[in-house]
């Protein structure tokens, strides 16, 4: 081990927290912060984010027996579709459109029925989906819709929160993603007969594990500790690039997940730290929007890449579309093992993680696998100072002028 460990950038801009957090003065529960700010009358916190969607899925394939399908996006979170089986439903695979990472609107009209108990349009690192689009086609199938907000907690969409217009939406507070407790989800409703349903489902599937929670402390302790440019190495770059010594992509990305996730309550002093924590939350989003808008021009000076952007998103992280997979290969080559918070989002299209198994729908996301192969991303946190961006963007225009 190093002993004076070099400076490194987390790959995503999580909101740091203070040794301060750990201890003192709590100025209103979490959940009521969350509520207050969101704009909700209430917000139901589970130990993940997958356990909130879990718990509202549990809760919904309870009222509506006769329906078994929800409708998620081919590239997203492995761990959306574990949560669709552990409530004991299918997930059904959307193709995304091509370039995108949203659902194509005419793909999923034809995958909604009346066997659709959901749909889940999801925004991936801050930037958004069309959720009005996803609300228009579910609705009239009878189905809800469920925002998956995991990333972009902050973002404003169509008058809103992201996670506040569709039917239910769901938050995460993982390691990383924006404001952490280390591992977290916040659970909302439009309907207060689904919050009631929400919070009966979550007393009988999330029970209180002494185990886990000890668990958990630790590692947010560690957390606090280490997300700083010296801890990060710790925390996560030597992991990460070990993995990736060993070709084992999935482990570089975080992505060995288990169907046997964790379901459990959140402790009090957890819910503390997150609490100190949140007041910092809104200037934490404007000072990365604003550094993601300065840096944004020097990408699209690249000729043949794409970085997306839209108004009123987060900033975790800066989501690029590269020419072809061989380019994108090349830049992630010289710059994934770097201390510059360059990196894939997810590894595959959904149909190509071994551990998933087959889904319906997943013989036909050729939309999914090509955005899969052809994205990367570059770390919106402050510590990835210009001179480091500037290193990356010089990279990557290289590469690309070669290609
Ligand atoms: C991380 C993530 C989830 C799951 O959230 P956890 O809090 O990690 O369980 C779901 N969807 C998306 C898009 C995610 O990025």
């Amino acid at each position: 081990m190093r002993l004076r460990p070099e400076p490194e950038s987390p790959p995503t801009a999580g909101l740091p927290l203070g040794l301060g957090d750990l201890a003192g003065p709590v100025p209103a529960p979490l959940t009521a912060l969350a509520a207050n700010w969101l704009g909700v009358d209430e917000v139901q916190l589970e130990c993940s984010g997958t356990a909130a969607l879990t718990v509202a899925l549990s809760a919904l394939a309870e009222h509506s027996p006769s329906r078994r399908e929800v409708a998620i996006p081919a590239f997203t979170c492995p761990l959306v579709p574990l949560a669709v089986r552990r409530a004991g439903l299918v997930p059904r695979l959307v193709d995304v459109m091509p370039g995108h990472f949203d659902m194509d609107p005419q793909r999923l009209a034809d995958a909604c029925s009346e066997q659709t108990l959901a749909v889940v349009p999801t925004h991936l690192g801050g930037r958004l989906a069309d959720v009005a689009t996803a609300n228009a086609i579910a609705h009239p199938v009878g189905a809800l819709t469920i925002e998956d907000a995991a990333q972009a907690l902050g973002a404003r969409l169509d008058g809103g929160f992201a996670g506040t217009r569709g039917d239910i939406g769901f938050f995460s507070l993982a390691a990383g993603k924006g404001l952490s407790i280390f591992e977290g989800g916040l659970l909302v409703a439009q309907d207060e007969a689904w919050r009631a349903r929400f919070r009966r489902a979550s007393r009988r599937i999330a029970r209180w594990s002494p185990t886990w929670e000890l668990r958990r402390t630790i590692e947010l302790i560690g957390y606090a500790t280490l997300y700083r440019p010296k801890g990060m190495a710790l925390a996560y770059g030597n992991s990460m690039r070990r993995s990736l010594r060993d070709g084992d992509l999935l482990g570089a990305a975080g992505e060995h997940f288990s169907a046997d996730f964790p379901l459990h309550t959140v402790g009090r002093w957890r819910r503390a730290v997150g609490a100190r924590a949140f007041p910092r939350l809104a200037a934490f989003i404007e000072a990365t929007t604003a550094q993601a808008r300065a840096r944004l021009p020097r990408l699209d000076s690249i000729p043949g890449i794409h970085a997306f952007t839209d108004e009123g998103g987060t900033w975790p992280y800066l989501m690029l579309r590269m020419p072809d997979e061989r380019t994108r290969d090349a830049v992630l080559t010289r710059l994934w093992s770097s201390r510059h918070g360059v990196a894939r989002m997810f590894i595959h299209a959904l149909p190509d993680y071994d551990y998933l198994g087959t889904m319906p729908g997943g013989d036909d996301v050729p939309n999914a696998r090509d955005f899969a192969a052809r994205t990367l991303t570059i770390t919106n946190s402050p510590w990835l100072d210009d001179a480091s961006f500037e290193h990356v963007c010089a990279v990557i225009e290289a590469t690309v002028a070669i290609a």
